[in-house]
């Protein structure tokens, strides 16, 4: 008899935890994330005073195992490597960081010394997600990216005296950018030989300055080349797709957000962070003053939260699942969630004879053309599961 899935059936497995810093030199023009500019060294210390005391609220009387940390943002960097290193410090003495435990820091290039990249790596930071964006100096000021790409070269070749683990995030279909312009950007990051490479299509927020200049991106097939060429070009140059926007070279995948598409739990510490724990998922509250003062004082800090029922968390699974280039294995499913696997296969079925999903080796999968238009085929096949149920 399969196991029902249940929340509580993984609270023996290691955990992930994400820690956000929401701190910024400056707002970049295309960023809906919640971060703040206007802040002192003492909102900082504060902000680190909150977070250990969240971690001992986890923590203190559940000591779990940890095998991922990321500390993302925000601007860690910002943040400096002397709380990180606290940071880290009273994770350790609270958790059980397991052997070989991935602990990754997202980083800019104009935020990143010598002084800093010091600390963190003898702190145990083993992998650094920088955000690069682009190799064209236009287009960084297009962004209002505060680094030019010469300064990014040089913040990497730094990094890699101290972190030999190092993801570097491009971003495409920028205003004005042409194919090849995009390819030369792609090329110049691969010749830079980062161990990992995020490629994320511009999407243009409400509100966001961007939004407010009336940007133009390329044309919507200008776009659909730009992603197919890419996948491509990144396979050429040893780069394996392992999700739709990201690539690894020699299995160096992330590990943390793997856990984000495998439907594993993660803790997300600190304000506008989310979290799948416990069988919810929640996030605190976007702002940090409320998040501090309510941390502090004991007063509640969750800003959204959703219980997972049974149903919801495996549709979730799927969608989640068809994201990556592994794919989703309905033996796995069905043992997972006790649940056939059947309605979500005959929802797939019409995407293999477009052209868009594949059955391969017993597991259901994307096309690259597939996750070109993902959203928009994981939104119908869960609306087709919907329908076969009623
Ligand atoms: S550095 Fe990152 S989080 Fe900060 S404004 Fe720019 S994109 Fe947003």
């Amino acid at each position: 008899m399969p196991m029902r899935y249940t929340p509580s059936a993984a609270v023996t497995a290691p955990l992930g935890i994400y820690v956000h810093i929401p701190f910024c030199k400056r707002k970049c023009d295309y960023c809906d994330f919640y971060s703040i500019c206007d802040y002192t060294d003492k909102l900082m210390d504060r902000y680190l005073e909150a977070l250990i005391v969240q971690l001992n609220d986890y923590f203190r009387h559940n000591r779990r195992k940890v095998d991922t940390v990321y500390i993302g943002g925000g601007t860690p960097s910002v943040f400096g490597g002397k709380r990180i290193e606290k940071l880290l410090k009273e994770m350790r003495r609270l958790v059980e960081l397991v052997p070989g435990a991935e602990i990754t820091v997202e980083a800019n290039p104009e935020s990143i010394d010598e002084k800093f990249l010091k600390r963190i790596s003898s702190a145990g930071v083993n992998r650094l997600s920088m955000g690069i964006q682009s190799a064209d100096d236009r287009e960084l000021a297009s962004i209002g990216r505060l680094h030019t790409y010469s300064q990014a070269v040089e913040a990497y070749h730094l990094s890699r005296k101290y972190i030999n683990n190092i993801s570097l995030d491009l971003i495409y279909a920028l205003e004005g950018q042409t194919m090849e312009r995009w390819m030369d950007n792609l090329k110049a990051i691969c010749d830079l030989a980062p161990d990992h490479i995020s490629c994320y299509c511009l999407k243009v927020e409400e509100g966001t300055p961007l939004d407010r200049r009336g940007c133009v991106q390329p044309e919507d097939d200008v776009q659909a080349d730009m992603y197919l060429e890419s996948v491509k070009y990144l396979e050429s140059r040893g780069y394996a797709q392992y999700e739709i926007s990201n690539f690894a070279r020699n299995g160096r995948i992330s590990r943390h957000n793997s856990r984000y598409w495998d439907l594993s739990e993660y803790l997300g510490i600190g304000c506008a962070a989310h979290s799948y724990y416990g069988g919810r998922r929640f996030a605190f509250v976007s702002d940090i003053h409320a998040f501090i003062d309510g941390v502090l004082h004991g007063k509640p800090v969750v800003g959204e939260q959703d219980e997972m029922d049974y149903w919801n968390c495996s549709g979730e699974y799927v969608m989640l699942k068809l994201r990556t280039c592994d794919g989703i294995d309905p033996e796995v499913f069905e043992q997972r969630f006790d649940q056939s696997f059947e309605p979500y296969a005959r929802g797939l079925e019409k995407y293999v004879r477009s052209g868009h999903a594949k059955l391969e080796m017993g597991r259901w999968k994307l096309t690259p053309e597939g996750m070109l238009v993902s959203n928009a085929i994981l939104a119908d096949l869960l609306d087709s599961i919907l329908e076969q149920a009623e």
